[in-house]
């Protein structure tokens, strides 16, 4: 397919307004290949990573972005992380969700977003929360945008089982002073063009035609796309901090009921397995690691 598997970055040449498109093809299948999720989580998963490949392309920064939701409906948790270099990776946790897929407020219930940067070589996350009360995932990044970065924004987000895909639009600041009426009205009319798009158009039109079809009258500057792709960042020695926080005594009874103890990766379904001898090995003197924070 078209465009599968790129981050394109393009620019209003008259208009200060950037954007950036995306859509994942096997880097998307990847990240579902050993998950069985329902429709709907599954649909809100492929938005969350499409949102988070677009977010990390519109930010300078080294490290990994994460979108997180947090909630008490039938989705539960779920993160979709993309790093500086576009390899994205995410998992959903859910209980009793409806198959088909319905507006975010009714699949998460009372819950909220996390939008969280961590950038390499500095201890200090930087983390933004707006709370899931918009009917979709793209307005409550929109909210986000317009609250934590002042970032006026437009988001499109489409997902199905073989593809995600999005289109984000932000007016850039040109000066320190409020946009002029020109300005505010050309972003106006910019927003509007962009309601017009269908989301087969979003899903298959070719990146240059779909930006044709939707600003006809913009002279518009397509970069090359960028590839982006599925890559865990699980390892042993991060599945051995895991082990270590959880504790001498309930590891060796783990270890008590099978000859060995085996950690499946939740993002890419790989086995860590540690016998015996592993086991005695990450809980000897002088090999006691703090756990790291959070999902590894
Ligand atoms: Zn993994």
């Amino acid at each position: 397919m078209a465009d599968g598997d790129l981050l394109h970055r393009f620019l209003f040449e008259d208009l200060p307004v950037r954007g950036h498109l995306v859509r994942l093809d096997a880097s998307w299948r990847a990240a579902i290949e050993h998950q069985e999720y329902p429709r709907a989580v599954s649909e809100a998963l492929g938005q969350a990573l499409a949102a988070s490949v677009l977010m990390a392309g519109s930010l300078k920064f080294e490290g990994r972005l994460s979108l997180q939701i947090e909630a008490a409906g039938p989705l539960r948790l779920l993160l979709a992380q993309c790093t500086h270099r576009h390899a994205i990776r995410g998992v959903a946790r859910h209980r009793d969700a409806p198959a088909e897929p319905r507006d975010l407020a009714e699949l998460c219930g009372q819950g909220q977003l996390a939008v969280t940067i961590e950038q390499e070589g500095r201890e200090e996350n930087y983390q933004g929360v707006v709370p899931l009360d918009m009917p979709d995932l793209s307005a409550c990044l929109e909210q986000y945008f317009e609250r934590s970065e002042q970032l006026p924004s437009r988001l499109l987000l489409v997902s199905t089982s073989q593809r995600a895909a999005g289109l984000l639009l932000q007016r850039v600041a040109t000066s320190d002073t409020e946009p002029g009426p020109a300005a505010q009205d050309a972003w106006r009319r910019i927003r509007l063009l962009a309601a017009t798009l269908s989301t087969s158009e979003l899903l298959e039109l070719p990146c240059r035609d779909l930006l044709r079809r939707v600003f006809p009258e913009d002279d518009i500057r397509l970069f090359a796309g960028t590839p982006v792709w599925f890559q865990c960042s699980c390892s042993r020695e991060r599945v051995s901090g895991i082990l270590q926080a959880l504790g001498a005594a309930e590891v060796n009874s783990l270890l008590r009921e099978r000859d060995d103890v085996e950690v499946r990766c939740e993002f890419c379904n790989r086995a860590w397995r540690f016998d015996a001898v592993d086991v005695a090995g990450l809980f000897s003197e002088g090999n006691r690691r703090s756990a790291p924070p959070g999902l590894h």
